[in-house]
């Protein structure tokens, strides 16, 4: 019994590991030399309800990627304009850790392994492979999970945004992002609003080193700094609403520098024209760590989701799940790990012939997965973004009585769905009574 996860996201790394702990052998494939994607570059967790997703999934037993975000904080209950008690992971440390965990899970990665196409034998997939100049490899198995995230590539930046940033994806070095479930021949969805099409990466990264001193100093003390732009106006205004992110649509962001400090700092705007950034106060040396051309452009990303269940399977294709952004318009590493991890389990699941599980509307986690599908089929839902940490999702989380920063009433819940555990690791000899009856 096998299966195969293909993009080493934070979606990815979750599947990976919820597929493994259910008994499966499991192969992570990634295109990069690294794992994590988008989330080599964000940093931020556990802000508004994002926490109690957080919670939820820790006490379904689907913890290992939320721990190793906490063993990795620079900073924990910051606060700053929209969000509060977020706690920061450092983008520095976090990825060998999260090797780490994959390793004591027993998944084997592979990196350097771009996929570019399928066998099919007619609607499963046989297996995956690589181009054929590439070395042709080619991975079989009983069922697959493609996490391969939203990203344009360098093309779709250029043409949905401004340019290619040079960006942590690296399409340069590794070749761009490519499509199991297309080449799968399903039919994807992106998402945009009015003439934008996908939407803009909403944070970019400067040197610390590159600060004024008294910046960098209240920066690592606090984990925020909050700067005021000299003469702001609306000039900001256009780069702020093409953010995929778009709880920081607020004036806070245009009128003001919003650094956290998640190892370097996080410049909470899409991109900011240099010589411009240069003119404030303690940024007279301000450079971009990433993306490197982060005076000019961001990447594009909300582009090739795949429509999909509430199992997370994808539609049309019998063995094929999905999580993270490919299964729709939740932006965030939360987000990624717990529908990665829902993705993960259920192939697992059905590699072992027992029923999909789907989350009930009482948890959030559930409600979101529903919410977001159903909204995806909306054209207003196709330009709005959902997230646990703000924006409309967030307003639904509170309206539903979903959102609460109270542990044990977030166990209650999941309790009371007869979920404890659900994610936990399958003592084996209950594995070979289910394989045996499958
Ligand atoms: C600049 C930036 C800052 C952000 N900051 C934050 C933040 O602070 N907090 C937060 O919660 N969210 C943040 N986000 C959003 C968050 O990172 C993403 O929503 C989330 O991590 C997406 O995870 P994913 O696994 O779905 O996709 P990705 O992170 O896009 O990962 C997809 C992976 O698949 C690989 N891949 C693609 N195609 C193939 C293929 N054919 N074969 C093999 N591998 C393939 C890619 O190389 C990549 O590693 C940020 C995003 C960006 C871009």
């Amino acid at each position: 019994m096998k299966i195969v996860v293909i993009g080493g996201g934070w979606a990815g790394c979750a599947a990976a590991v919820a597929a493994a702990k259910q008994g499966v052998e499991v192969t992570l494939l990634e295109r990069t030399d690294s794992l994590l994607g988008t989330g080599l570059v964000g940093g931020i967790f556990r802000n508004n309800g994002r926490f109690t997703a957080t919670e939820e999934m820790i006490a379904m037993g689907g913890g290992e990627m939320f721990h190793a975000m906490d063993a990795c904080t620079t900073h924990t209950n910051v606060d700053f304009p929209g969000h509060q008690h977020a706690s920061l992971y450092n983008i520095a440390t976090i990825e060998p850790e999260v090797q780490r965990a994959l390793a004591a899970a027993g998944v084997d990665v592979r990196y350097m392994v771009r996929i570019a196409d399928v066998d099919m034998e007619g609607t499963r997939i046989r297996a995956v492979k690589t181009h054929e100049n590439k070395g042709s490899v080619r991975f079989e198995a009983d069922a697959f999970v493609e996490t391969t995230g939203t990203s344009g590539v360098v093309s779709v930046c250029n043409k949905y945004g401004i340019v290619c940033s040079m960006c942590v994806l690296r399409c340069h070095t590794f070749g761009t992002r490519v499509s199991v479930a297309a080449r799968a021949g399903v039919s994807e969805i992106s998402g945009h609003k009015g003439e934008q099409v996908g939407a803009m990466s909403g944070s970019c990264k400067l040197l610390k080193e590159s600060l004024a001193p008294h910046l960098r100093e209240e920066l690592n003390a606090k984990g925020v700094v909050i700067v005021p732009i000299p003469g702001a106006g609306s000039a900001s205004d256009d780069k702020v609403s093409k953010k995929a992110c778009q709880q920081y649509a607020q004036p806070e962001y245009t009128q003001s520098i919003v650094l956290l400090d998640t190892g370097h700092a996080k410049l909470m705007t899409p991109y900011f024209p240099q010589a411009e950034l240069r003119k404030v106060p303690g940024f007279e040396n301000a450079r971009f760590e990433d993306p490197y051309s982060g005076g000019v452009s961001n990447s594009i990303r909300f582009l090739g989701m795949a429509p999909r269940d509430d199992a997370l399977k994808v539609d049309g294709i019998d063995n094929l799940f999905c999580g993270g952004e490919k299964a729709g318009l939740l932006v965030g590493h939360t987000e990624a790990v717990v529908t990665g991890e829902l993705a993960g389990y259920n192939a697992a699941r059905q590699v072992l012939g027992e029923a999909q599980l789907v989350l009930p509307d009482t948890l959030a986690i559930g409600d979101a997965i529903r919410h977001v599908r159903e909204q995806m089929q909306t054209e207003k839902g196709l330009g709005l973004k959902f997230t646990f940490s703000g924006s409309v999702y967030l307003e639904r989380m509170k309206e539903r009585g979903l959102f609460t920063l109270d542990v044990a009433e977030i166990r209650r819940r999941v309790d009371a769905a007869g979920l404890t555990g659900a994610f936990a690791a399958r003592p084996t000899s209950n594995l070979r009574e289910v394989a045996r009856a499958a």
